[in-house]
């Protein structure tokens, strides 16, 4: 608790510099410790030294350029060109340096699509059925005209397909992109958008990756359909599978409007649904390995330790293409270095950025929950037990 509170009042004090020093000023002069616990650095000068260190340990990082928008801060066309290329730059560094044999990154959609955009699609995907292969030919330059659309929103939806599917063309064939999930009420529009590029860019082996948020009470049969579009349509499928960062503003926002709680009522029915949604994708992996993959995105010893059983009882390779598992930077550390030893392929989530772009992602890993709080906590007790032990055998000479 105490922990939290620290993190949400440093927060709160750099949202105040910045609103003083202005943004440059900002980020140039602070840069609180939460940004050094939880983003490698700015530039790829910066980072490139953890990334190395990350690489010695057995790891792979993920980079991420957590820009994103929520409603209201639309910031216009040119500044979602100026973020393709910052994603296009994450492209090119993913596979450039050799950090990974299998390079992996994340994408936020709402960094190059305007929110209010999303939540428009998705209030018409209720009614209206939008064909994948017409998202490809949109992709690809083709003047389609989607229904219920004005003009400048049927304009923006075309250059943003356009952008993505940039990335998408980049990326193919060398670094996969992992479609980060947001907030329900855009959800259902950044899948079909990624659905769009998976069935474009997917047909030999899954490169775009979608997030299934194993918190929400629809996730089962969220999966379950995407799974059943990728069958229809012939392509591979990757999946994120996380439990889900944005719980607390989520539970507000539906009592605030009078909605059912989108989130499962409890920890641990979140918990069963997590373990059923593992289940069905290893399952599939075990039967065609080659169409399936899956990131085990997760902090929690007791999914890791589900995963490495089912795996082993289903005779998956542990260092193969289709299973691996992924944490953040900053966080149980001890989860991914003893998954790394033992074989496992293991990606450390990395953000880069200024403090700036990184302040939502700031945000949520300080509320996302306490329980991966106390996961650090015990991160400092097992190096404080470390450093004890090396102590004594310094003083005692005893192993
Ligand atoms: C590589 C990587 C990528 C990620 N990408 C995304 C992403 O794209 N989108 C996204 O939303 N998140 C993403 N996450 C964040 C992830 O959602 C959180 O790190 C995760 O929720 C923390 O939970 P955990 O699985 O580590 O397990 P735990 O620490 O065991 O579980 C905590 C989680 O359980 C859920 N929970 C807690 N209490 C309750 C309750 N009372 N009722 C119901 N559910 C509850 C919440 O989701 C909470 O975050 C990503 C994480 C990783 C490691």
């Amino acid at each position: 608790m105490v922990t939290f509170l620290v993190i949400s009042c440093l927060i709160k004090l750099m949202s105040f510099t910045r609103t003083v020093l202005g943004t440059r000023g900002f980020s140039m002069v602070v840069r609180p410790s939460v940004y050094a616990q939880f983003v490698a650095g700015e530039t790829e000068g910066e980072i490139a030294d953890s990334m190395q260190k990350m690489s010695s340990l057995g790891l792979h990082p993920m980079l991420a350029v957590p820009i994103e928008e929520d409603l209201g801060e639309s910031t216009g066309e040119q500044r979602y060109e100026d973020n393709l290329a910052a994603m296009l730059d994450c492209v090119l560094m993913s596979y450039v340096n050799g950090w990974s044999k299998n390079p992996m990154m994340q994408l936020k959609i709402t960094a190059l699509v305007s929110p209010e955009l999303c939540v428009k699609l998705t209030s018409l995907l209720k009614t209206e059925q939008y064909d994948l292969n017409v998202l490809v030919r949109a992709m690809e330059g083709e003047e389609v005209v989607f229904p219920g659309l004005t003009e400048s929103e049927n304009t923006h939806l075309l250059f943003s397909l356009q952008r993505l599917n940039k990335i998408g063309e980049a990326s193919v064939d060398k670094v996969r992109v992992l479609v980060d999930a947001e907030y329900t009420y855009m959800n259902p529009a950044l899948s079909l958008i990624t659905m769009a590029m998976m069935k474009k860019f997917n047909q030999q082996s899954a490169w775009i990756w979608n997030t299934y948020q194993c918190y929400l009470k629809e996730s089962k049969n969220i999966l379950l359909d995407a799974i059943q579009t990728s069958i229809d349509q012939s392509f591979c499928i990757g999946v994120k599978l996380v439990r889900g960062a944005y719980m607390d503003k989520e539970r507000k926002l539906a009592q605030k409007e009078g909605r059912t709680d989108p989130i499962h009522e409890s920890w641990e029915l979140t918990n069963d649904s997590y373990n059923g949604c593992l289940e069905i994708m290893l399952n599939l992996i075990s039967e065609k390995p080659e169409r399936y993959m899956i990131i085990v995105a997760t902090h929690n010893e007791e999914s890791v330790r589900r995963a490495v059983t089912r795996m082993d009882e289903l005779g998956l390779h542990r260092d193969g293409n289709s299973v691996c598992f992924g944490q953040l930077l900053g966080m149980c550390d001890h989860v991914s270095l003893t998954l790394a030893q033992h074989g496992f392929s293991v990606y450390k989530s990395v953000p880069y950025g200024s403090v700036d772009d990184t302040l939502p992602y700031l945000v949520r890993r300080a509320q996302e929950n306490r329980t991966v709080l106390q996961g650090i906590r015990k991160e400092r007790d097992l190096l404080r037990q470390e450093l004890r032990r090396r102590l004594k055998e310094k003083i005692t000479g005893a192993r």
